[in-house]
């Protein structure tokens, strides 16, 4: 079902709500191109020994989104990165101006209705906040030489081409990465569980965006996604069409909410 070219590793990370993060293997001719590496050092180093026990030469890391449970062991990895463009912006962004970025995510929290107390936590208590160094260490080793991704662009990876599609809305540079009718999805088709739609900032749709993004999805008519957790979907078609019900059917609660009350917070 996964080509031989494919190899997947399940890679343990310290969030216990998911466990592990899929890290993806491209291979051929003793060239490896690693697909979401994982969560800092401890992923790197583990990537480093599947691909020495396999002989195999790090050449690219990819990340479909900068999330920290998929991108930061990066930080670790002695090989040039591609991320979405938007999702490198972010990063960046968030490494240049801390610890300003922690504010304006705690306000942004607190305006849409989190008590003053909790959101002013959001810097020491978030999974990725609180690991910011991580992403500094990011930005420094990837910076000069990061090759950023566009929609319809195709990414070379020893031997293979991939090509790019731009999926906001888990984050706003989230890309998956196809070939033939097979689709590294990152997080944004997952089994069993739905993925988070956050708003990182204000005003801003994500859930529109994220919409998009599984109806693009479903006219490529893929036979396989490769999430970022979890087992592959092995009916995309009949996966995708539960994520769109499922948020239609929650924005449909949430207008009749917020229509009852008048006004109301997230
Ligand atoms: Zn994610």
């Amino acid at each position: 079902m996964v080509p031989a070219w494919l190899i997947r590793l399940e890679n343990p990370i310290p969030i216990p709500a998911l466990r592990s993060v899929n890290t993806y293997v491209i291979a051929g001719g003793g060239c490896a191109a690693v697909v979401d590496p994982g969560m800092g050092e401890a992923s790197a180093r583990r990537v480093e020994g599947e691909l020495r026990a396999r002989g195999l030469e790090l050449e690219l890391v990819v990340a479909t989104h900068f999330h920290v449970d998929h991108s930061t062991a990066a930080a670790w990895l002695n090989a040039r990165l591609a991320m979405g463009r938007r999702d490198w912006e972010r990063v960046t962004l968030m490494v240049d101006t801390w610890p300003e970025a922690a504010e304006r995510m705690s306000e942004l929290f607190e305006a849409h209705g989190m008590p003053r107390e909790e959101a002013s936590q959001v810097a020491s208590r978030h999974p990725a906040l609180s690991r910011v160094a991580w992403f500094e260490r990011l930005v420094d080793a990837h910076r000069r030489d990061v090759l950023l991704l566009d929609d319809g662009s195709a990414l070379d990876a020893c031997g293979r081409r991939l090509a790019v599609i731009h999926v906001p809305g888990h984050t706003p540079g989230h890309v998956a990465l196809a070939a033939g009718g097979l689709v590294l999805v990152g997080d944004l088709v997952l089994e069993g569980i739905t993925p988070n739609v956050p708003a990182l900032e204000w005003p801003s749709d994500p859930l529109a965006d994220y919409l998009s993004s599984l109806r693009r999805l479903l006219e490529l008519r893929p036979g396989l996604l490769l999430p970022g957790h979890r087992g592959p979907v092995t009916r995309p078609a009949e996966r995708i069409r539960q994520l769109i019900a499922h948020h239609e059917r929650r924005l449909r609660e949430a207008e009749s909410i917020v229509r009852e009350l008048g006004e109301a917070t997230a």
